[in-house]
C-alpha cells in the first residue's frame, strides 16, 4: 500500500500521475482539511474535493481545481443576491458540497461522508481526511488573522505573512485508518504540496507526525520548490514566515525528523549534493508536471526510489 499525504493543486497533479502507475486499490490518500470552510451554509473541503475529482477523472486540468467544463450559474445568482462570491464554486462542484453537507446533517462524520462520495464517484482508492476534528489554518497578516481561503483566494495571497497557526491541531485525533495506514505502508509519499499550509496541518496533528517517525516504510517527499521559488502559489512567503529557507533545504528541514528521500529538480543538483547525509538521500529529476507524460514520469521516478512492491500499471499515457 502506498500512502500519500497531500493538499490540493500540486498534490492533485502528483496523484494524477500516480494513478496511472499504481492501481487505485493500492493507494491511500491522507488529505489536508485545514482549508475547509463553511460557504453558503455548506461544508466545503477544497483539498478533499481536488483528490476526489482527480481520482474520478473529473478535475479541471486548466484551473487545477473544481470540475472540468463546469458552469457557474449558481455563483452568478448568489452574487446577484448580494452573497459573497469570491470563492468560486461551479454548479457541478456544488453538488458535491450539497451531498457532503447532507451526509453531515445526517450525522455522518467527514471520513464517512468522504467515503460515500468516493464510492458514488467509483473511486477505488481510500481517501482519508487527516482528522474528523476541526483544524483551521490561520494566517496572521498586518490586516489581522485570516482563514486560509480568505488569504489565498479572496486576498490573492498578497498580504505579508507574520505567522501561521493550525487552530485545534494539538487536540485533533487522526481520522480512523490514518495511523494504521502510515504504520503498515510500503511507502509514504509527501506530495509536492505546500509544506506549510498543506502538509503542515497534517503534521501538526501530534499522532500523525509520531507515526511518520515510527513507521518502517520509507518516507519520500517531492519538492514544491525549485531554486528559490515555489512552482506556484504562496509557499515561498509562507516558508519564510515559518523561518524556513526558501529552497530544497527548507523542504528538507520541514520534514527532517522522518524524511528518507527528497526528490528535487535537476536544476537543484549542486545544493542537492550538500543536503545529503547518512539519513537523507536526495534524488534529482524533472519535477515539473506540465503534461500527462511529465506526471507519469515523476510518479514512476518516485516509486523507483522506494523499496516497495506495487503492482504497476502498464503506464500508458492518458490525457
Ligand atoms: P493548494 O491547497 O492548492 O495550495 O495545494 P498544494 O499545496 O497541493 O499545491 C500547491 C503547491 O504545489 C505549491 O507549493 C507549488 O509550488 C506546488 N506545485 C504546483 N505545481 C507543481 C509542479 O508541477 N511540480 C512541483 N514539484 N510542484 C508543484
Amino acid at each position: 500500500m502506498i500512502v500519500v499525504l497531500t493538499g490540493g493543486t500540486g498534490g492533485a497533479k502528483f496523484v494524477d500521475g500516480l494513478r496511472q502507475v499504481v492501481p487505485q486499490e493500492q493507494l491511500t490518500i491522507v488529505v489536508n482539511t485545514g482549508d475547509d470552510l463553511r460557504w453558503w451554509g455548506l461544508s466545503v473541503s477544497p483539498d478533499i474535493d481536488s483528490i476526489l475529482y482527480v481520482l474520478s477523472g473529473l478535475l479541471s486540468k486548466e484551473r487545477g481545481w473544481g470540475v472540468q467544463t463546469d458552469t457557474f450559474f449558481c455563483l452568478q445568482a448568489m452574487a446577484q443576491y448580494g452573497e459573497p462570491a469570491w470563492f468560486k464554486i461551479g454548479d457541478r462542484d456544488l453538488a458535491t458540497h450539497l451531498l457532503r453537507s447532507q451526509l453531515i446533517a445526517d450525522r455522518k462524520n467527514l471520513s464517512e461522508a468522504t467515503d460515500e462520495i468516493a464510492r458514488r464517484l467509483g473511486i477505488a482508492a481510500r481517501i482519508f481526511p487527516m482528522s474528523n476534528d476541526r483544524v483551521e489554518t490561520r494566517i496572521r497578516t498586518p490586516l489581522g488573522e485570516l482563514g486560509f481561503e480568505e488569504y489565498f483566494v479572496k486576498r490573492r495571497f498578497q498580504d505579508d505573512v507574520l505567522s501561521v497557526r493550525f487552530a485545534g491541531a494539538e487536540r485533533a485525533q487522526p481520522a480512523p485508518g490514518v495511523i494504521e495506514a502510515i504504520l503498515s505502508a510500503d511507502a509514504v509519499i509527501l506530495a509536492p504540496s505546500n509544506p506549510v499550509t498543506s502538509i503542515g496541518p497534517i503534521l501538526a496533528i501530534p499522532q500523525i507526525r509520531h507515526a511518520l517517525r515510527e513507521t518502517s516504510a520509507e518516507v519520500i517527499a517531492v519538492s514544491p520548490i525549485i531554486g528559490e521559488a515555489a512552482v506556484s502559489g504562496p509557499a515561498a512567503n509562507l516558508m519564510s514566515a515559518m523561518g524556513l529557507p526558501v529552497s530544497i533545504a527548507g523542504v528538507a528541514q520541514a520534514y527532517q525528523d522522518f524524511l528518507a528521500v527528497l526528490v528535487v529538480d535537476t536544476s537543484d543538483f549542486a545544493i542537492a549534493k550538500d543536503l545529503e547525509h547518512s539519513r537523507l538521500r536526495v534524488r534529482c529529476t524533472n519535477i515539473m508536471m506540465r503534461t500527462a507524460q511529465e506526471k507519469l514520469n515523476l510518479a514512476r521516478e518516485v516509486l523507483s526510489q522506494v523499496a516497495c512492491e506495487v503492482t504497476a500499471h502498464s503506464g500508458t499515457e492518458r490525457s
